[in-house]
């Protein structure tokens, strides 16, 4: 089904007990730690769960983004939103877009260990002052001998804190799109330090303020031409995209199932919860926009796997799976009640939790000027 083969399964299966095993147990304490801990990405890399789409070359295994997928959904299982989000920030975000344009001496130096897990990577793009506008972007990278100074400011990065290597968006020509280079700024950079932020969700994911201070990077360390980042960075979005697609449906899924539980179990005026019609319907509601969500989903991962066009489908794919997961996460939160606020329940974490997705790798917002670009519906289109 949707594409999975036996050998997806199998991957799936071992997946399944590994997460039972490293990482449920573990979910909560890492939630009130604000991280998750080296040892899991040591242990994930072991076992080859870091690599799965990055090159052989480079130690990966070089197979499809439906064993993302999967990767996705398993650790989803955890009922802590944060930690599929750490995971994929170092192995999609950041890992795959040093294999999209880095030199082979950068992706010898730098997908190895982190496919072994061991070293941490997170993706710098965002800054104080520019976010959707990621063509604004003011950290500057000055070329001085074999070296780039940097200096300026990035916010909202996941991994921040606990990552080896940031690689980072910075400014290397005149303003606009041509003029924005990524380049890989290791962790013990001198002048680069970082603040972790308070959030009200996600909290084993660690996220984090960097401050770039005359810090000096060697010029190697460039992902491919000068001023060539910002394509990158566009092409890097799609898978992006779809892991929070992915997330955000293996969220409902879990807030879904978790609701029917306590419908079930839950009495009031001598009757379970799902004993009134009214709680049936919303659930039926619910799980229809689900199955909706999913096949968007599952359509934009099929496009992506077989390399077809698919900006557009991957934003609608975004757009509507999160989205929904915001107003499923409200009807589930709603039927448990007073316990949807506590912090011990998992539906009211998940339901804090599956705020911010509406927000990062594209906002509800730009998806929709995407879906409308492609739809003929812009200004411009409508003019020619
Ligand atoms: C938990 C979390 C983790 C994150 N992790 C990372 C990370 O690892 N690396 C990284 O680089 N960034 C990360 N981000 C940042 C994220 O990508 C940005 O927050 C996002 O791109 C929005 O930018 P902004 O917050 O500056 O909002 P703004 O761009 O200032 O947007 C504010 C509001 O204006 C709207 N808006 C903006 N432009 C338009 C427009 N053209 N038309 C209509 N409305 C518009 C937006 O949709 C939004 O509603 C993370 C964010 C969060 C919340």
């Amino acid at each position: 089904m949707h594409g999975f083969t036996d050998d997806h399964e199998q991957f799936r299966h071992s997946l399944r007990s590994f997460v039972e095993r490293e990482v449920t147990p573990y979910a909560l304490q890492w939630e009130h730690e604000g991280q998750v801990p080296r040892e899991l990405f040591q242990k994930l890399g072991a076992l080859g769960f870091l690599g799965v789409r990055l090159s052989p070359d480079y130690g990966g295994a070089g197979l499809d983004f439906r064993y993302t997928t999967v990767l996705v959904q398993e650790l989803m299982q955890c009922g802590s939103v944060g930690v599929p989000v750490a995971v994929m920030a170092h192995v999609e975000f950041c890992t795959k877009t040093i294999e999209l344009a880095g030199s082979d001496e950068l992706k010898n130096a730098y997908l190895r260990p982190a496919i072994a897990g061991d070293i941490i990577g997170a993706l710098g793009v965002t800054e104080p002052g520019a976010g959707s506008d990621v063509a604004s972007i003011r950290t500057k990278a000055v070329r001085d001998g074999d070296d780039y100074v940097i200096n300026g400011a990035k916010t909202f990065i996941t991994n921040g804190t606990i990552s080896d290597f940031v690689t980072t968006a910075v400014r290397t020509g005149g303003p606009g799109h041509s003029g924005i280079s990524l380049i890989v700024v290791p962790a013990d950079t001198p002048g680069l330090t970082r603040k972790r932020l308070k959030k009200i969700g996600t909290h084993s994911s660690d996220t984090a303020e960097l401050f770039f201070d005359d810090c000096r990077v060697p010029a190697r360390n460039l992902l491919g031409p000068e001023n060539n980042g910002f394509k990158a960075i566009m092409q890097g979005f799609e898978g992006e995209r779809l892991v929070l697609s992915i997330i955000a449906c293996a969220q409902m899924r879990l807030m879904w199932n978790t609701a029917r539980q306590h419908g079930h179990d839950r009495k009031a005026f001598n009757q379970s919860l799902l004993d009134f019609q009214v709680w049936r319907h919303r659930l039926a509601d619910a799980i229809t926009s689900i199955e909706a969500a999913e096949a968007l989903m599952y359509r934009g991962i099929d496009l992506y796997v077989r390399g077809e066009p698919c900006n557009a489908e991957i934003s609608m794919s975004k757009l509507f799976c999160t989205e929904t997961a915001v107003s499923v996460a409200r009807e589930c939160a709603q039927i448990h009640g007073g316990m949807s606020h506590m912090e011990e329940c998992l539906m009211a974490r998940l339901y804090r939790d599956c705020l911010a997705f509406t927000i990062g790798a594209g906002t509800s917002e730009v998806l929709r000027e995407i879906i409308a670009g492609a739809s003929g519906l812009s200004p411009e289109r409508k003019r020619s």
